[in-house]
């Protein structure tokens, strides 16, 4: 039977803000396939948990740095499309996987530059480039941003830079597929308590209390406080929102 359910893919959604992306999407009635790089078992308890609530799901490996396995990763997903979900397409992208990273200017090596680019900026640009095929019309995409494009923090120039250039991306891909009535939107998190850069945020109350002096609703972020507004941008709600910079901060440094 052919599948009528709008289909989400989701990158990086075995934990933090994919998860929760992957589980409120799926709450609107959205399919969702997810991709995990390391952690299958935490990637399959996001799939039952979908499952459970009445919601096709699957998880599929992938290393969003390695822009060479992506002709394989395609493959893969067409397999499961057409054995899971019934279709050979999907509806919407959220390119959110990603790791942190953190050195003065001064300290950068060649090395460290090309894992974020490679994670944060040419395998987005690329996994995107290669899903646009699969994509139906009037489906749409996210790119996970950061608060860090629009304020200065010393350490994150690399990391900052990369996501810089996904937003300008994300207009380019706003404008070249509004003919196919695809939308294109940056999400942009600002300090979010998840695994991320080594859990730092966390784990550090003196890291949490900086974070909250400078959020005008006075706490760090929760994942729970981002995924709500990446699954209403794949939503007919949201049809008109195309080509913007989406800040979820709680007001941080305004
Ligand atoms: P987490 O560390 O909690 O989760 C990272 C996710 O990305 C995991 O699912 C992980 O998979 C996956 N991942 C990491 N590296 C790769 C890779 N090379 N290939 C494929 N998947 C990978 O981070 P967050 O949830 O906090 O971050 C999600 C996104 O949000 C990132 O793009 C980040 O830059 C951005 N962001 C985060 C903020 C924050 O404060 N947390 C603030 C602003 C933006 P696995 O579980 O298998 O390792």
């Amino acid at each position: 039977m052919e599948n009528t359910a709008k289909i989400a893919l989701v990158t990086g959604g075995s934990r933090g803000l994919g998860k929760d992306m992957a589980l409120r999407l799926a709450e609107k009635g959205i399919d969702v396939i997810l991709t995990y790089n390391s952690k299958a078992e935490e990637a399959q308890q996001v799939v039952s948990q979908i499952q459970q609530g009445g919601r096709k799901a699957a998880a599929l490996q992938l290393n969003t740095g390695e822009v060479k396995s992506f002709g394989a990763f395609s493959d893969q997903l067409k397999d499961v499309l057409n054995g899971t979900f019934g279709t050979g397409h999907i509806d919407f992208l959220v390119n959110n996987a990603g790791i942190g990273g953190y050195k003065l200017i001064s300290e950068v090596t060649e090395d460290f530059f090309d894992e974020l680019l490679n994670i944060h900026f040419k395998g987005v640009y690329f996994l995107t480039q290669g899903l646009i095929p699969l994509m139906n019309d009037g489906g749409g995409i996210v790119n996970i941003s950061s608060g860090l494009t629009r304020v200065s923090f010393p350490r994150s120039s690399a990391y900052a830079a990369m996501k810089g250039a996904i937003e300008v991306f994300t207009r380019y891909l706003a404008k070249e597929l509004g003919p196919r009535g695809i939308r294109a939107n940056t999400v942009a998190p600002g300090a979010i308590m998840t695994d991320f850069g080594g859990a730092h945020l966390r784990s550090s109350e003196e890291s949490q209390k900086q974070v909250s002096a400078v959020t005008a609703l006075g706490r760090p972020g929760v994942a729970e406080d981002v995924g709500g507004v990446v699954a209403f941008l794949c939503t007919e709600e949201a049809g008109w929102v195309n080509g913007q910079r989406i800040e979820v901060s709680g007001g941080m440094m305004l």
